[in-house]
């Protein structure tokens, strides 16, 4: 039985007919850059996942860009995210001039450790970037004291946590701003690029509105710096058609968990934490193993697709080297790198699927 890493044909293939229909109207109408599918799907956005209000962007990359204009982020300040984490939940502080301060994470759930952000404050500490990662919240009652206590702008990087809740409240209703990413292969994938911005304060919700466009309100003013972080009309009119699907999709991933939690007996394989405060969305499910290397090639010839998110941790990347970390800097994230394997985890899995991804994990 083969059962690969990730196979997005099967959902497109099933929303196929809906799918196609919408993106014709678009194609038709012209409705190429924001307009009324964007529109449709921010309004749904929010009413579905229990946001005020949300703008449409063009990447998960995109928001987390404005979010660092907005916060005012700049040369000499510094903000601290975790290191374990993809890439792009700091890419913005460069595109301001601000600098990343990373901090260790916590081994259970590969999310930010509050401890250790605690200690990474400094004077010029100026906000954080939380990042929910796998899907799993982060300890937001711990962050968001430690933030407003040192007065700190909070992002939070809900990439990959669309549909998470931390103690009944949906991820992103935490910080000043949220961020979301429409990748293809997220629990929410659009055919293209595509994010979204959510911020409750309406001020901050206005000023990215803005930015998005220029930095304008009327066409050709430009009232303030801005860029072009349009959503564009096909990536709305898909996701009108999937977002009604989500929910169905999101317990299936956490009936696979359950499943990957209840049947692998491996003795030295480390399951990921669930803890009480947070109801994951199973963006993925990585486990550990000393012998990670070994446990993939066997799984490989079980025919069990595997993938490794993340092999390095941030602060050893080398577009990082000038900010001096080395190794050892943050030995939690580093142990994660070294030893952590994703298991397939979409809801298109058969139950069949599963049992033998568990059989392989086992049998090592
Ligand atoms: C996917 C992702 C993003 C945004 O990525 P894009 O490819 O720009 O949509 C940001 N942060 C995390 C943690 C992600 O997984």
């Amino acid at each position: 039985m083969k059962v690969p890493f990730l196979d997005l044909s099967l959902q497109h293939r099933a929303l196929r007919e809906p799918a196609l229909a919408a993106l014709t109207a678009t194609y038709d109408a012209t409705r190429f850059c924001l307009g009324k599918d964007v529109e449709d799907f921010e309004h749904n956005f929010a009413s579905t996942l229990g946001y005020p209000r949300v703008l449409g962007m063009n990447s998960g990359t995109s928001p987390l860009h404005v979010a660092c204009m907005i916060a005012g982020f700049g040369p000499g300040d510094e903000v601290i995210a975790p290191s374990f984490t993809f890439i792009s939940t700091v890419w913005g502080l460069d595109y301001v001039g601000a600098t990343p301060v990373f901090a260790d994470v916590e081994a259970g759930t590969f999310n930010l450790d509050p401890a250790k952000l605690a200690v990474a404050i400094t004077p010029k500490t100026k906000g954080i970037i939380v990042v929910h990662l796998f899907g799993q919240p982060a300890r937001m009652d711990e962050i968001m004291a430690i933030a407003r206590q040192h007065k700190l702008f909070v992002i939070e990087d809900c990439a990959q946590a669309v549909g998470a809740r931390y103690q009944g409240t949906p991820v992103g209703l935490f910080g000043d701003a949220a961020t979301f990413s429409f990748y293809p292969t997220k629990n929410l994938g659009g055919c293209g690029e595509g994010g979204a911005f959510v911020a409750q304060d309406e001020a901050i919700h206005t000023r990215a509105r803005h930015i998005r466009v220029h930095g304008s309100d009327r066409r050709y003013y430009h009232d303030i710096v801005g860029g072009n972080f349009r959503m564009d009309g096909f990536q709305g009119a898909l996701l009108n058609v999937k977002l009604p699907h989500l929910a169905a999709w999101t317990a299936r991933r956490r009936a696979i968990a359950g499943r990957y939690l209840a049947g692998i007996k491996l003795a030295e394989a480390r399951l990921p934490d669930q803890p009480g405060y947070g109801q994951s969305v199973f963006h993925q499910f990585t486990i550990r193993h000393p012998q990670r290397d070994a446990l993939r090639e066997h799984l490989t010839k079980h025919e069990v697709g595997t993938d490794l998110i993340y092999p390095v941790p941030l602060h050893l990347q080398k577009c990082y080297a000038v900010l001096g970390y080395g190794p050892g800097s943050f030995p939690v994230a580093e142990k994660a790198a070294a030893t952590c394997v994703s298991l397939p985890i979409f809801p298109e899995l058969t139950d069949a699927q599963v049992d033998h991804v568990i059989a392989g994990i086992n049998s090592f």
